[in-house]
């Protein structure tokens, strides 16, 4: 089709959730303000949220949600079967998310504690490149649509796709912010992969880091930060390990 002078294919797409609470699918629709060009790029194939027709004929599958039941496995595998280009989309997808909390207890405890007398599957909680190859990530709590529609337009435009490799930090401070470790707060702001314009902090809200890690990220730093300011290596660790976004940093190094 042609757009503003400019040719392209519309991107067959379609989007599926797993476990998740599918925020990152309504941040599809967001943004009114550039909706109706956004949605020129796309083919809607499936997409529970804004339709009830569904094709099978599709080339990119966004994943949102993290694998915490068989059955989903083998939907999955049968998406990564059909997709050329498959996106876990958003932190539950990429990392496990807040999902992950569930791994911490014994999963028999769980059922028995939450869900008394009932019978429930479940198996602790993966994130979608345990169990299929992944194309792409877009991570965030929720994804942000901004960089949702960049990301669109590059594969629409076959460009090549880039995510920011610098901290929240560098979006905090082009704010003005003032730092909320000088606060006497954890932040993560300092390891984490900005992108999100530093919604949080900008908020007076610390950084969870459910982007996961910035480029070159320098963990035993950053503990020696924490431990300078007398803080809490264990709230540290709580925070790490909120999004399971630090996964091989997070046992050893706080
Ligand atoms: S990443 Fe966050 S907003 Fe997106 S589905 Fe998971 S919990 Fe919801
Ligand atoms: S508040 Fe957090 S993100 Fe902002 S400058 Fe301080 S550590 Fe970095
Ligand atoms: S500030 Fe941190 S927790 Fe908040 S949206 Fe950005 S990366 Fe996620």
């Amino acid at each position: 089709m042609k757009h503003r002078g400019f040719t392209f294919e519309k991107l067959k797409i379609a989007s599926f959730d797993f476990t998740c609470c599918e925020g990152c699918q309504l941040q599809l629709a967001n943004r009114e303000s550039t909706l109706i060009d956004f949605l020129e790029l796309l083919d809607i194939k499936n997409f529970r949220e804004l339709s009830s027709e569904q094709f099978d004929d599709y080339d990119i599958a966004l994943i949102e949600g993290s694998i915490s039941r068989q059955d989903e496995v083998e939907r999955l595998q049968a998406i990564r079967r059909q997709a050329k280009t498959l996106v876990a989309f958003g932190s539950c997808a990429c990392f496990g998310g807040v999902n992950s909390l569930k791994n911490k207890f014994s999963l028999k405890e769980l059922v028995a504690e939450v869900y008394p007398g009932m019978k429930v599957e479940t198996m602790p909680v993966k994130k979608i490149s345990d169990v299929v190859k992944v194309d792409l990530s877009i991570p965030g709590c929720p994804v942000n649509k901004e960089e949702v529609e960049r990301i669109m337009v590059n594969l629409a435009t076959g460009s090549l796709v880039t995510l920011p490799k610098h901290p929240v930090c560098f979006e905090c401070k082009a704010q003005l912010n003032t730092c909320l470790f000088e606060l006497g707060e954890i932040c993560l702001g300092p390891i984490t992969r900005g992108g999100c314009n530093a919604v949080c902090t900008t908020g007076k809200t610390p950084c969870l880091g459910c982007r996961g890690p910035s480029e070159e990220i320098n963990m035993p730093a950053f503990v020696e930060l924490v431990k300078a300011r007398e803080l809490s290596l264990d709230d540290l660790q709580e925070k790490i390990a909120f999004y399971n976004a630090f996964e091989g940093f997070s046992n050893h190094e706080a």
